[in-house]
């Protein structure tokens, strides 16, 4: 399998080359934050949602003191199985687990601001789940390029892996 490291240049070589791909192919007028969607997106699902989360991985310390809250993912996944080194269900799985992890941070977070100041955390919470759900009806534009962009940053890891095991099986 190529190095993080090579993942890594894979993964903003084809983000920013994704870009002008989109520009061309855009109805006008253009929205540029679309193409930023898109730009983000794959960047964050290639470098911080990567399948090689389900290892100690340098994408695992990139998380920094974050990082133990994807250790019960690593522990669970084995290692290059379906449920992370696959085209759909992978990055599926992964935005999953990273939404129920904001959402308890969230939860977390109102909790302990809270005790210090009045205000209606439930509210808070209500409003941020309706903001995620709503996302795909209100900007769908958007979240059509994120969607790409997540599927791209995973796609291009897993498309990656098999080549370079394709190629060390033959020789
Ligand atoms: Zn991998």
């Amino acid at each position: 399998m190529p190095s993080g490291k090579v993942h890594d240049r894979i993964t903003v070589i084809a983000a920013v080359a994704a870009v002008p791909v989109w520009y061309a192919t855009a109805p006008v007028p253009v929205d540029p934050t679309v193409g930023l969607a898109l730009l983000a997106a794959t960047l964050f699902s290639g470098l911080m949602l990567s399948p090689d989360l389900d290892l100690n991985s340098s994408v695992y310390s990139r998380w920094g003191p974050f990082r133990y809250l994807w250790w019960p993912y690593q522990k669970a996944i084995p290692h290059r199985s379906k449920l992370s080194h696959s085209y759909f269900l992978g990055p599926a799985l992964r935005v999953v687990y990273f939404l129920v992890l904001a959402w308890l941070l969230l939860r977390l977070g109102t909790w302990v601001a809270a005790q210090f100041f009045a205000f209606d955390r439930n509210a808070l919470s209500r409003q941020a789940t309706d903001l995620v759900a709503s996302f795909w009806h209100r900007y769908p534009d958007h979240a059509r390029m994120t969607a790409l962009g997540l599927f791209l940053g995973t796609a291009l890891h897993c498309a990656a892996d098999s080549i370079v095991s394709g190629i060390k099986k033959r020789f």
